[in-house]
Formats: structure tokens, C-alpha cells, sequence
């Protein structure tokens, strides 16, 4: 409906069939340029380089720029500046992102054209279009943009530059510099948009915590047990909690100095957790009230490691499942609920006994139930404190647990302390 709408606006403008400026502006959008820039390029497609807007915007503070905001012109510090390719139309396009302040507010950018912008530049971007995203406004810096440097600094209460510590990296962060220390790397091939290739995965940390990671371009320097200083890296969601990912674009230096990685991990309420959308690093404590189905002995397809029932995998159809052993926990604590995974090792250690054992158990019952019958009868009904990666997706609220330890804190001080935190 939108879409109908700009495309009658430009139909209009331009004089020409609007089906054919909407097959157009579709294509484009399809390929998420943001539809101000589309209407632009169509305008000059069909030959009207007035740019449609009537001149140049007034000026507009940043604090003061609204999703209903069309084009303004701000004068503004470049807080960040971080390049970064995508495909468009079948080309690989380099565009910036960033953040952009002035004294009365701080916006994120995106540049679709090379004004050679860096971190700590005074500009002025007359005529930039507001565009929504997240509900929140952001800048546009394109071919309508005209953009020129300013002489004098200016002065904003913000912080010129992308450091910053691994607790504070969220989602959506751009040209973030980080210094670390790689506590896991792990060379893998990929099915990239350019067929296979190879890439580092791992986990990095600093005092502040740790979070997962992909380098897209493997450097030499990333290797375990090293400190680095990644400048220009980004950050998104991957599985439901936030990643650092190291583009083509990034620099990475290896540091004189190790980089401490902290060993402490956040507690929080599970409903706190959950409406975070995702933590790398956490841990819950609550009640188990139940064991779900799945859980005990379980059989995995050998091609995708996927649970098995009744011996058909969804994707590989017919396959002689190999044998494992895991827990789904429901975890409650007054203030949300989570499933908690345990691996093989953990439900070993709940079970009290080896992969071996539930076999034989399973063997002597007749039935394989009664793995997770037991499981059920030692855990159902405890208190648990429980280390591991909240993921938060289309398939629930699910910790995957690194340490499973029964909660050795008084249930009442425990009630106490939630409430307290339910308050503040
Ligand atoms: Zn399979």
C-alpha cells in the first residue's frame, strides 16, 4: 500500500505509467535500498534531476529529528565511521555506517556514496532523508546529499570513536573498536554468497565478558590464547544473541599487552534475561518444573545431528539413529521461564551415570523412557543456578547450559533478591 503510494507520488512528478515506476521502485526496495534513495534514482532514471523535494531542507537539530521527518540538514560529528559491502543488483557496493551527534542528540547513518567520511569530521549533510528503522530514525547520506566538511570543531557530549567493552556491544552496533583476547577460533567452510568459503569462528572475551565471533576474511593474528585490537568490526545477531563480526574491512592488531578475560558471568531474573532478546553469558536461577519430552535417551540422525523419532530424521528420512543423552528443563523463577539444554556431559551428570548405563536401563524397562523418568525424579522440584547462552528466537527462550549446579542460596533470601529486582 505504501509502495502504491510513492509510486502514484512519482508517477505524477514524472509524468510517466505508474505500474512501470512501481515494478521499479519494488525491485529496488526488494534489494533494501531505502525508499527515499529509490524515489531519487527513478528520478533520475526518467530524467528529473530536480531531486522532487523543493529545495534544500532548513536545518534541524538531532535531537529533534522524528520518523515523520522527510529530508533535513544537520551539522554534526562524526562519532563513527565503518565501512562495509553488500551486494546490490548483482554488484558488491561499499557503504558506511555509523553514528552521527551534535550537542543536542547522537543518530545512527548510512552512506551510500564514498564522502570519505572518519570518526571526528565536523560535516554538514544538507538534504539527508529520515528513514525508520527499529522504530527509531536514521539518516540517509546518498547521491541527494550534499555533503561538505566544516572548519571549526564542534563540541558533543558524546564519544568520538567506536570503543568499547564486550558488555556494552549490542546488536546493531557499527564501526565498533574492541581489545580483547580470542579464547576460541575454529577454521570453517561455509556455503557463501560466493560459493564456498572460509571463515573463523570463535568466542572473544575482555574483563567485561564474552561474546561468539565471525571472521569473514580469516586474519593471522586471530589465533587462541591471543590479545587483540579489532577496529571497525560490527555487530549482529546470530542464534539470538549478539556476534562480532570481523569484515574484509576491519583491522586487526595484535596487542604487547594480554587482555584479562573476566571469569565472573551476570546474574539475572529470567524475565530480565529473556527480554533482552539474547545474552551470550548468563546465569538464572530457578525451579525446575519439569522435564520435557525429548530428553533422556535420545537417538541423532548421523547426517545432521538432529533428534531422530522413531527412527526418521525430517530431513534425511530413514536413519539408523546413534544413541545420545540430553535434558530440556523448563526453569522458572517467579519472573519468566526458560528451557534449559543440557549436553551429553551435563545429563551425565544429573543422571548420575554413563551413556552406557541408560542403555542398560532402557534395555532391562523395554523402554527408553525411563532414562528421562529418572532424570525427572533427581532434578524436578530444585533449585538450580545455571551458567550458559540464552538464546531468544522463533523457537522460545532456550539457556544452553555450560555449568548445571544445584542453588545453595536460601529460597527465602533467593525470593527476596527477585522481588528487589522485579522493584528497581
Ligand atoms: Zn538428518
Amino acid at each position: 500500500m505504501e509502495l502504491d503510494n510513492h509510486a502514484e507520488d512519482l508517477a505524477s512528478d514524472l509524468g510517466i505509467d505508474k505500474e512501470e515506476v512501481k515494478a521499479d521502485l519494488q525491485n529496488l526496495v526488494e534489494y533494501s535500498v531505502p525508499i527515499d534513495e529509490a524515489k531519487q534514482s527513478l528520478r533520475r532514471k526518467y530524467g528529473d534531476d530536480t531531486g522532487g523535494g523543493g529545495g534544500t531542507p532548513s536545518s534541524k537539530d538531532i535531537g529533534n529529528i522524528t520518523t515523520d521527518d522527510g529530508n533535513v540538514t544537520v551539522t554534526a560529528v562524526v562519532l563513527t565511521a565503518g565501512e562495509r559491502s553488500i551486494r546490490y543488483q548483482g554488484d558488491d557496493h561499499v557503504i558506511v555506517e555509523g553514528r552521527l551527534a551534535d550537542e543536542t542528540g547522537a543518530i545512527d547513518y548510512t552512506a551510500w556514496e564514498d564522502f570519505g567520511l572518519s570518526a571526528g569530521d565536523a560535516i554538514t549533510a544538507g538534504n539527508a532523508s529520515v528513514r525508520e528503522w527499529d522504530g527509531e530514525p536514521e539518516l540517509n547520506l546518498g547521491e541527494s546529499t550534499s555533503l561538505s566538511f566544516v572548519e571549526e570543531s564542534l563540541e558533543v557530549p558524546f564519544e568520538i570513536g567506536g570503543e568499547a567493552s564486550i558488555a556494552d556491544v549490542e546488536t546493531g552496533d557499527r564501526a565498533v573498536t574492541v581489545d580483547v583476547q580470542i579464547l576460541e577460533s575454529e577454521r570453517r567452510t561455509i556455503d557463501g554468497r560466493d560459493g564456498e568459503t572460509e571463515i573463523l569462528s570463535g568466542v572473544l572475551g575482555d574483563e567485561s565478558g564474552r561474546l561468539p565471533f565471525t571472521c569473514w576474511d580469516p586474519d593471522p593474528a586471530i589465533e587462541p590464547g591471543v590479545s587483540v585490537r579489532i577496529e571497525n568490526a560490527y555487530v549482529r545477531e546470530f542464534r539470538g544473541v549478539p556476534e562480532v563480526n570481523v569484515s574484509e574491512f576491519s583491522v586487526v592488531s595484535t596487542l604487547e599487552t594480554d587482555v584479562e578475560v573476566g571469569t565472573d558471568t551476570t546474574t539475572m531474573g529470567v524475565g530480565e534475561a529473556v527480554a533482552t532478546g539474547g545474552v551470550y553469558d548468563v546465569e538464572l536461577v530457578g525451579n525446575v518444573l519439569a522435564v520435557r519430552d525429548g530428553s533422556g535417551l535420545i537417538q541423532r540422525c548421523p547426517e545432521c545431528n538432529r533428534v531422530v523419532q522413531k527412527g526418521q530424521c525430517r530431513t534425511h528420512g530413514s536413519v539408523e539413529g546413534v544413541d545420545d543423552l540430553r535434558v530440556k528443563a523448563i526453569l522458572d523463577d517467579g519472573t519468566g521461564a526458560v528451557t534449559v539444554i543440557l549436553d551429553d556431559e551435563l545429563t551425565e551428570q544429573v543422571y548420575e551415570g554413563t551413556l552406557e548405563d541408560a542403555l542398560e536401563q532402557a534395555r532391562e524397562a523395554m523402554d527408553q523412557e525411563v532414562v528421562a523418568d529418572t532424570i525427572r525424579e533427581k532434578i524436578v522440584g530444585r533449585e538450580y543456578s545455571i551458567r550458559g547462552h540464552l538464546s531468544v528466537d522463533e523457537y522460545g527462550a532456550n539457556l544452553d547450559a555450560e555449568r548445571f549446579e544445584e542453588s545453595d542460596a536460601d529460597p527465602a533470601t533467593r525470593a527476596t533478591d527477585v522481588l528487589a529486582e522485579v522493584r528497581a
